[in-house]
């Protein structure tokens, strides 16, 4: 059984980045490692679906036809509304996101009891969420946007305008860099593996600390 001050040490870190830079491709790399990932779109889409106080608050946003009659999220209703209500989108987000952090730090203190040297929060929008601040440690994936657009294109089977349609909803990949603690350059010349080890050592190292 770790100690309690093994269990401090466990750090948080996060990684974000654009549509289409790597980020799940560089999760990869860091759960070969041995360092457990939590994905943090996937768990907000689970705690929609299952989170009894979020469904709740959805259903007083968007009405009972929020959700399907089996009990699955209306995302095309309510997708509709926030796209012409942006009022109603930060009430969601509202909803959504402190929901996500919660269930994320419980996640963490099971990794931390598990004597993890540090956990990694994946999230598109890791940083205009705003839950980048309650992070030890923030990297930032990067790639030229013409590259992120193409693998987009090619990954989803969608058009240019489809993906920049999604990359305007996202903060600008330069102001998230001036943020960030270490920045992974995923433009198919640098190595990814040589940039993961190095981020993973630099953690270890400060899971020490
Ligand atoms: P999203 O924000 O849409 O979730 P993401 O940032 O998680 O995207 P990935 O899904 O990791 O990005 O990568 C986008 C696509 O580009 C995937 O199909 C992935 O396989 C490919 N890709 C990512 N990095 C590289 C690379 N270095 N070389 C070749 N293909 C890559």
């Amino acid at each position: 059984m770790p100690t309690p001050s093994t269990i401090s040490k466990c750090l948080r870190a996060g990684i974000t980045g654009g549509i289409g830079s790597g980020k799940t491709t560089v999760c990869r790399i860091f759960e070969s490692l041995g360092i457990p990932v939590y994905d943090a779109d996937y768990w907000a889409k689970w705690l929609i679906v299952n989170d009894a106080e979020v469904k709740q608050a959805i259903t007083g946003l968007f009405g009972s036809d929020a959700y399907l009659p089996d009990g699955q999220y209306n995302r095309a209703l309510v997708a509709g509304i926030v796209f012409q209500a942006p009022a109603k989108l930060a009430a969601l987000n509202a909803a959504v996101h402190p929901a996500v952090e919660r269930h994320a730090r419980t996640w963490h203190d099971e990794q931390a009891r598990k004597g993890r040297p540090y956990t990694l929060k994946e999230a598109a929008l890791l940083v205009e969420s705003g839950s980048h601040q309650f992070l030890d440690a923030l990297i930032v994936v990067t790639a030229p946007e013409a590259l992120r657009i193409r693998r987009v294109m090619t990954r989803d089977g969608v058009s240019e305008e489809a993906v920049r349609a999604r990359m305007a909803n996202q903060m600008p990949e330069a102001e998230k860099v001036r943020l960030a603690d270490y920045v992974i350059v995923n433009d198919g010349e640098h190595s990814l593996v040589r940039q993961v080890w190095r981020v993973h050592q630099a953690l270890l190292e400060a899971s020490k600390q």
